[in-house]
């Protein structure tokens, strides 16, 4: 199915610096919505992080590293390797990590396995209302490169052509030991100020939106969901 989807735009190179939001802040028409509905969401885009000093943005980074609050999204079979994290064998608070119950109150996406077209829904959603700085890892092979479900006609084959992915851990399934080294390598990257997922999502915002909107065939939600 996914070669079919001949309408998927390749992305734009990124430009340095991010482009500044100002400039097209209000300019999404929620057309996917009923018209009596589209003037109660907000037209507004998403907006990069912006960097502080060099030595506030390392102690900011820390602080990220030190506390990442995870949604985690089991979207396929692969999410029962994510329960043993907080079980007393693993205890991934000893780490500053914890699950948190809503987008809202989360910056780490955690999306465990192959995602259908019908999740992919949810998925976009939640990312977009999640707050920033946010980060994404994605579990299982399936939720990489489609994995067993590679040729399914309902399931995506790569997350990252949809949200922006920080960090993969490979495997079907990947035990709790290695989703533990992908939070490692996650703080390290958030650690050097190269977790930047979510700048990405800003910058290419058009094509991300374009790729989503290529396979939602129901998009009746706002442009921007937050
Ligand atoms: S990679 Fe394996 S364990 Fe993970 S979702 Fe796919 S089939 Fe399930």
């Amino acid at each position: 199915m996914f070669e079919d989807k001949d309408d998927i735009i390749i992305p734009p190179q990124a430009s340095e610096p991010y482009p500044d939001w100002r400039q097209d802040e209000h300019t999404l028409t929620n057309a996917g919505l009923p018209e009596e509905e589209r003037d109660w969401f907000s037209d507004a885009r998403p907006k990069p992080v912006r960097k502080s000093a060099a030595i506030f943005e390392n102690f900011f980074n820390w602080a990220r590293a030190n506390s990442l609050w995870i949604l985690a999204f089991g979207t396929g079979c692969g999410a029962i390797e994510l329960r043993p994290l907080i079980t007393a064998r693993y205890d991934i608070s000893r780490l500053g990590m914890q699950p948190r119950p809503t987008p809202r109150q989360a910056n780490v996406f955690l999306i465990g396995g192959y995602v259908s077209i019908k999740t992919l829904k949810r998925i976009v959603r939640s990312y977009e209302q999640m707050q920033g700085p946010k980060f994404v890892v994605a579990v299982c092979s399936c939720a990489i490169n489609g994995g067993m479900y590679w040729d399914s006609y309902n399931t995506i084959k790569r997350i990252d052509e949809y949200i922006p992915v920080d960090v993969y851990v490979t495997g079907c399934m990947p035990r709790p030991e290695a989703v533990i080294a992908g939070f490692a390598k996650l703080k390290e990257l958030i650690l050097a100020g190269k977790a930047e997922g979510q700048n990405l999502y800003a910058e290419k915002f058009d094509w991300y939106k374009a790729n989503q909107k290529a396979v939602i065939k129901d998009w009746n939600m706002p442009d921007y969901n937050w």
